[in-house]
């Protein structure tokens, strides 16, 4: 199996983001009511309930919360790719995202460290946010 057949399957929630995404563009929503601004996709609120919600661009920046280096391969489709890096981020508009850290050597690593989305165009249909330092 390759690596793009692994890519997301967007729902009716998850669609703008990933439609977002081929355009490099990171998207979240936004509560119309409290402000929120969330991940992932749903169609309330998880603060108030709210289902009034707009979608607002992200400036793609954040700070690593957590982190972990992947040495073994829990899919065979990631193998070629290991020692890898699986990290929450958590973007300056607040929402935390499951990602992977790139360009950076892994002795280097830190929570809070500040990282940048680069994307990662891994087919046509598809472009993943990952994030890079910023140095
Ligand atoms: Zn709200």
């Amino acid at each position: 199996m390759s690596y793009d057949q692994l890519t997301p399957t967007p729902d009716a929630d998850s669609k703008p983001f990933w439609d977002a995404c081929r355009n490099h563009q990171l998207m979240f929503q936004k509560c119309a009511e409290c402000g929120d601004v969330r991940w992932p996709p749903s169609i309330l609120c998880p603060q108030c309930h709210c289902r009034d919600a707009e979608w607002i661009e992200s400036v793609g920046k954040g700070t690593v919360y957590s982190y972990a280096i992947y040495h073994q391969a829990f899919h065979p489709a990631f193998a070629a790719k290991l020692p890898y890096v699986v990290a929450i981020v958590q973007l300056d508009e607040g929402p935390m995202i499951l990602t992977n850290i790139i360009g950076c050597p892994h002795e280097s690593l830190a929570c809070e460290m500040p990282v940048q989305v680069a994307w990662d165009d891994v087919s046509e249909e598809c472009s993943l946010p990952k994030f890079l330092p910023i140095l």
